[in-house]
């Protein structure tokens, strides 16, 4: 922050303006580097990123000792280092924009006013009766099952990759699709404003180093979708029969159907299915 300059007394609440914006200023910087090591955070990307400050600091010290030949060389590393950076962390990049674009700015009253004033179409909620029956289901006869949930994110680039399906949501058609010897089976089932848009999605896997050894690709892949976007992931392990949820790269285990059921309702305010169960 700037040293107070001799201002005119009526140029002083123009200055106080500033320093109010200058610990704004601060403060958003601060906020921005919190997602950004919340995203990062037990990547590989954490590691390269502490590398290239360790590299920035050696640089600096050469420079202070007039080490010229070691400057220069850091020196052409460094003024090519922000298109290095944008190279190496494309994808935390692209996964922080996403975070943005999805609720960074608006919370879920002004997004559902701003869409009914531009007529854009309302997320009709989601039938929660039929998804936790059918896992519940699904875990006691221990089939498999990855049921990818989305919210803002339409995740068109993961429903090309299987078959799209657009059906009614219903209980027995989610436990026919992971029965098995259904064709469907393997992957993913992505469902979209209470809709099964697809199925035998594949999705990509987290790649995060410290996540635990015991649990497979299906697990992988659900924590993966939903680093990469707003959506909610069920996992219903073909080996355990348990539940479990993701969202924002947290994995909730063995849940019982009723707490997953909680976390829906309480995830999805606008219930469509007035059945209970
Ligand atoms: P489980 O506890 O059910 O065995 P797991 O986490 O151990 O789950 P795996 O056994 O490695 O997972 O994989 C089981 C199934 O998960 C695969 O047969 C496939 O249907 C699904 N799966 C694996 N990777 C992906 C992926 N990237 N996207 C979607 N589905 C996947
Ligand atoms: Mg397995």
């Amino acid at each position: 922050m700037s040293k107070p300059p001799d201002l005119p007394a009526f140029m002083l609440p123009l200055f106080l303006q500033i320093r109010f914006l200058d610990i704004i200023d601060i403060l958003l910087v601060a906020i921005l580097l919190y997602y950004l090591y919340k995203l990062i955070r037990g990547t590989g990307a954490l590691n390269i990123f502490l590398g290239i400050i360790s590299v920035y600091i050696f640089w600096w010290l050469v420079r202070i000792f007039e080490m010229e030949l070691l400057t220069e060389i850091l020196g052409q590393f460094i003024s090519v280092g922000v298109l290095a950076l944008i190279v190496v962390f494309q994808p935390e990049i692209r996964k922080f924009l996403l975070f943005l674009g999805a609720r960074g700015f608006l919370n879920q009253r002004s997004r559902k006013f701003l869409s009914r004033l531009w007529h854009i179409e309302q997320n009709p909620g989601l039938a929660i009766n039929d998804v936790v029956a059918a896992c519940e289901e699904l875990a006691g006869s221990n089939m498999g099952a990855l049921i990818v949930l989305t919210r803002e994110n339409n995740l068109e680039t993961f429903l090309e990759t299987g078959e799209i399906l657009d059906a009614r949501i219903s209980r027995h058609l989610i436990e026919n699709i992971f029965y098995k010897n259904s064709p469907l089976h393997d992957g993913a089932v992505i469902i979209t404003n209470n809709r099964i848009k697809a199925a035998r999605c594949v999705l990509p896997v987290s790649e995060n180093i410290k996540f635990p050894a015991y649990l497979g690709l299906r697990h992988r892949a659900a924590v993966g979708i939903s680093e990469q976007s707003d959506a909610l992931a069920i996992v219903v392990s073909e080996q355990t029969g348990r539940i479990s949820l993701v969202k924002e790269g947290e994995l909730k285990r063995n849940l019982k159907p009723v707490e997953l059921k909680e976390i829906l309702v309480k995830e999805f305010s606008l219930v469509v299915d007035k059945k209970k169960k």
